[in-house]
């Protein structure tokens, strides 16, 4: 990726914006640049859980500006010519500094987290003319999503011949398909976008439709749009032993059937797309619109009306606040309460001054991400541990989890001081890290404090022509219904029907328990891919489009296995996926998604998790840098 051509600041223009800067990354370009890791000090070293913002005191953040100010002027005018990587002794001063431990164990992530403007450290570098001139080999892309669109993106680097299949009439996946009120990512948008892409986010967490043009940008100038066939569904796979292809089965907009033969099949078609509304007794009598967050219907105008919002996850905790501001009054339906993570700037804009930096000081940015990757890629898995010792309960599975529950409930406490009614019912019944913790500034509890909001805490019972009835047999009177109640995640590469080698059906073979080593090769379908496969999401301990790149490079690194060594199919040793699931199987037990009995979509209908990384990121890292032959079986 190219960046922009930068004209250096003069030290009056840097003055002017700095004190918009974060001090963690402006003390961190300084370092880099002077070479010297001495102006990280101690007593400026930030709370990792608070970056990318500083933890120093007023005093010592203007100190802080006055002296990276006076550091860097002499740079300034030679800004072209700054070193691209800070040297060995700084990158390990900067991983220490902010780790407050030694990064040596980390040395991988600490890597992942710096990435130069301008630079693609993990593009292939090889291409097929180079490792198998003049084979025909074709792989077929399921799904224009972001780990879709990176996938193709380094098939194109490679100069893999592909295609993307994708059943929308865009790219974007997730981010096309819901569209619900004020729907934005929670993740900083400067980790939840691709390492190498230099886009200038107009929020800290950034808006559905802005996270769509990203993409759609990407695509469009990465020159991936000739490679997309839009409107065109894939309906199954069938691996033929005898040609060692994938003959992939689609269906068009127009019913049209269509198959075609491919080397290599990657399934991109991510985890959160086949909503999930509850089957509930007497929905299909309800004389008014219900509909799904990720069907919204944007005809529905909700001024006056009286609206049940069924769910409190992570969308539901978006819409929810909206559709209050808008109808006469809102109803929610809490199955079980939120945890939220304080983040005060959810839904600020990035000021100019800071903006300015992003811009004109590219290493700024670079040590930006580098301030959220790395505390989060390394992340909290200890807390959410489960200590047989303790004893572990619904409440906290350890000490550590119970000292993030205790700060967790006293944000949540100091919310409602003046609604003792609604103090009973926020404070979630299991230990923190058994679902996601949603991040929050204030606005659910301002919404629920709201007098044209309820929140009911009682299980819904049915619904009729009028509105909800609960199991307590309250009548709740409703003109539209909302279900903020999640998709099927568990259900992976539904509905698709993937026949492998043998004749043998993915489904049939997964049952409830989806399994794939490293989420994305299994047993028996050979040259199958899955991006964002079983066991690959994250909780507090990573980052998943930093997970996407990983299994972008594995992919890679499986193609050019194949090509270079003629073979024409690699096929996944059965021992090697065993241990694996019995790997995950334990370590999942382990954490309190795994452990917890509360409902959540991180575990199968038999409490088992098929959704979450239980292991830690640096570990992912090591095992898909590239593919271990002896891992698999070739033909
Ligand atoms: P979710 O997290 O699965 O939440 C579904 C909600 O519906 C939960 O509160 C659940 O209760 C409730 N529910 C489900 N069935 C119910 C029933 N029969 N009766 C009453 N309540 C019921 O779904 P989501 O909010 O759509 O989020 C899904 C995932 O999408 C998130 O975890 C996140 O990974 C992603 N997401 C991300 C963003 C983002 O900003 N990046 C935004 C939205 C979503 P229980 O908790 O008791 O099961």
């Amino acid at each position: 990726m190219t960046s922009r051509p930068v004209e250096p600041p003069t030290i009056d223009e840097l003055r002017r914006h700095i004190a918009a800067a974060e001090t963690p990354a402006l003390l961190m370009l300084t370092a880099h640049v002077t070479d010297d890791p001495g102006i990280l000090r101690e007593e400026w070293r930030p709370d990792p859980v608070a970056l990318p913002r500083g933890s120093a005191s007023a005093a010592d953040d203007a100190s802080i500006r006055e002296l990276c100010l006076r550091l860097l002027e002499p740079h300034l005018a030679g800004m072209a010519d700054w070193p691209e990587r800070p040297s060995a002794l700084v990158m390990s001063a900067i991983g220490e500094w902010v780790l407050g431990e030694s990064a040596g164990e980390v040395q991988g992530l600490l890597h992942q987290a710096f990435v130069p403007a301008g630079t693609d450290p993990r593009a292939p570098q090889w291409t097929v003319d180079q490792v198998a001139p003049g084979r025909n080999f074709r792989v077929a892309i399921v799904g224009a999503g972001i780990s879709g669109l990176l996938a193709g993106l380094r098939m194109k680097q490679a100069g893999v011949e592909f295609v993307i299949l994708e059943k929308d009439d865009s790219v974007g996946g997730t981010w096309t398909e819901n569209t619900y009120p004020d729907c934005r990512t929670d993740v900083h948008s400067h980790v939840y976008s691709y390492s190498f892409l230099d886009y200038e986010w107009p929020s800290y967490f950034s808006r559905q439709h802005v996270i769509l043009d990203s993409l759609r940008q990407f695509a469009s100038d990465q020159g991936l749009l000739d490679h997309i066939r839009f409107g065109v569904e894939v309906t199954g796979a069938s691996w033929n032993d005898d040609l060692a292809t994938w003959t992939v089965s689609t269906v068009d907009r127009d019913r049209a059937e269509e198959s075609r033969d491919y080397n290599v099949l990657v399934s991109a078609v991510g985890q959160l797309n086949r909503p999930s509304v509850p089957d509930i007794d007497g929905l299909d009598r309800f004389a008014g619109p219900a509909f799904h967050s990720a069907e919204w219907d944007h005809s529905v105008d909700f001024a006056g009306k009286r609206v049940a919002v069924i769910g409190t996850g992570a969308s539901a905790l978006q819409f929810g606040p909206a559709v209050a501001r808008e109808a006469a009054s809102v109803t929610v339906f809490q199955r079980s309460a939120p945890w939220l993570k304080p983040t005060p700037e959810l839904r600020e804009d990035i000021p100019d001054h800071e903006a300015w930096l992003f811009s004109h000081v590219p290493a700024y940015r670079a040590y930006y991400r580098f301030s959220i990757f790395l505390p989060r890629a390394i992340g909290q898995l200890e807390a959410v541990t489960v200590d047989p010792e303790y004893p572990p309960t619904e409440r906290a599975v350890s000490a550590v989890n119970e000292q993030m529950r205790k700060l967790l409930t006293a944000y949540l406490e100091d919310q409602v001081t003046d609604r003792p009614d609604l103090a009973e019912q926020i404070i979630p019944d299991y230990p923190p890290g058994s679902k996601r913790i949603i991040r929050d500034d204030g606005t659910w509890i301002a919404t629920l404090k709201r007098d044209n909001v309820r929140l009911v805490s009682d299980a819904v019972a049915a619904v009729d022509e009028t509105g909800v009835i609960t199991r307590g047999g309250e009548h709740i009177d409703a003109d539209v219904i909302c279900f903020g109640t999640g998709f099927k995640a568990s259900d992976f590469l539904m509905p698709m029907k993937v026949t492998g080698a043998g004749g043998v059906d993915l489904h049939e073979t997964w049952g409830i328990d989806a399994c794939a080593y490293m989420g994305m090769t299994l047993p028996d379908f050979p040259n199958l891919f899955c991006l964002y496969g079983p066991n690959t999401n994250l909780v507090v301990h990573g980052n998943l489009v930093f997970f996407m790149e990983c299994q972008s490079v594995y992919l890679l690194s499986a193609v050019k296995t194949l090509l270079e060594g003629g073979h024409r199919s690699m096929n996944l040793r059965p021992e090697v996926f065993e241990d694996y699931r019995d790997e995950i199987t334990e370590a999942s037990a382990q954490r309190a998604w795994g452990w917890s009995k509360t409902h959540s979509w991180y575990q199968n209908a038999e409490g088992r998790s098929t959704i979450m990384w239980p292991l830690s990121a640096q570990r992912y890292l090591d095992s898909t840098e590239a593919v271990d032959p002896d891992h698999y079986e070739f033909s």
